[in-house]
């Protein structure tokens, strides 16, 4: 199976437009961008996961083609609002040659993306319910949506598990989203060769509004699932506190209610500002907690193969 990360940042990118914090300051002096997340896995087919504002600008740098089928996770702006841009792979092709895309969100998703995009089903888009706990009809690939609690605003969101079985051998990869908790865990979370996680924080804040998954709180989910080969951390924002950054005082930012420490020690771990900055302690934290597998941070463009 093959994951190519198109786009790893937060709802409006990191670094943001205008911010000056000493996170999106790096990043900038570095060049390093991140688009809204979102996802493509390929194997029998290309399935897209989640549609952002950003799907323009990652088509072209990916070379994307029509994609086989698109999963939204959750009716949030960030997540589906690209879904307009699909149209390009209709406009250069006979009228006779086009199939509608088909594209699966939960009923409850589909009551936000509709008020948007009602005018592009039945002709551009196909609309798929996925029903939590209930494979997905009509894929090669065998993908079982799972609830996740996201706050009020996306009472719709799911995260999705990919089975796959290429030349005998059996592959499964977890995708959480965006998410602050899941209250009914299915076992089939268990033991994923590959997970993929949000990590909107790495120190988990004192109140948790924005409804999203720190790297702190997700080691509680890596620990119990036990991912075989690789977690991927996705959905990176700016909105950890840097010590001394005069940006602390913005409102977005929020103070960490009990920082993530290295064991044995009251010492938190350095809030990371840059990729290389998050695998360093990432790799620190792998061996401190005695992880499973080995944490990584992506980038927009990363191909991975599993
Ligand atoms: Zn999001
Ligand atoms: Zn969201």
């Amino acid at each position: 199976m093959e994951i190519l990360f198109l786009g790893t940042g937060a709802a409006w990118c990191t670094p943001e437009y205008s911010c000056t914090c000493a996170i999106c300051s790096k990043m900038n002096a570095l060049g390093e961008e991140r688009t809204r997340t979102s996802l493509l896995i390929r194997n029998d087919e290309s399935l897209l996961v989640d549609c952002g504002p950003d799907l323009r600008l990652q088509m072209k740098a990916n070379h994307l083609t029509r994609p086989d089928a698109v999963l939204i996770t959750h009716e949030h702006g960030d997540h589906f609002l690209g879904m307009d841009d699909l149209l390009v792979f209709r406009r250069s092709i006979p009228a006779h040659a086009w199939h509608p895309i088909p594209v699966y969100a939960t009923e409850t998703a589909w009551k936000g993306i509709e008020v948007r995009f009602g005018y592009l089903l039945g002709s551009l888009v196909e609309k798929r319910i996925a029903v939590p706990g209930m494979m997905l009809d009509g894929l090669k690939t065998r993908v079982t949506p799972f609830k996740t609690f996201h706050g009020p605003s996306a009472a719709g969101s799911v995260g999705y598990i990919f089975e796959t079985n290429t030349a005998g051998q059996y592959g499964k990869l977890v995708y959480t989203s965006d998410f602050m908790r899941i209250d009914d865990e299915p076992q089939l979370l268990e033991n994923p060769d590959v997970l993929v996680i949000q990590a909107h924080w790495l120190h988990e804040p004192e109140f948790n509004r924005p409804f999203h998954m720190s790297l702190q709180s997700a080691l509680d989910y890596i620990k119990r699932w036990k991912p075989r080969k690789a977690v991927y951390l996705v959905h990176i924002s700016d909105m950890d506190l840097v010590p001394g950054d005069p940006g602390n005082n913005f409102m977005k930012k929020i103070p960490p209610r009990s920082p993530l420490t290295i064991p044995g020690s009251d010492l938190p771990y350095p809030v990371p500002t840059c990729s290389d900055e998050w695998q360093n302690v990432l790799d620190r934290i792998y061996k401190d907690y005695e992880l499973p597998c080995p944490v990584f941070i992506t980038r927009d463009g990363l191909k991975v193969i599993h």
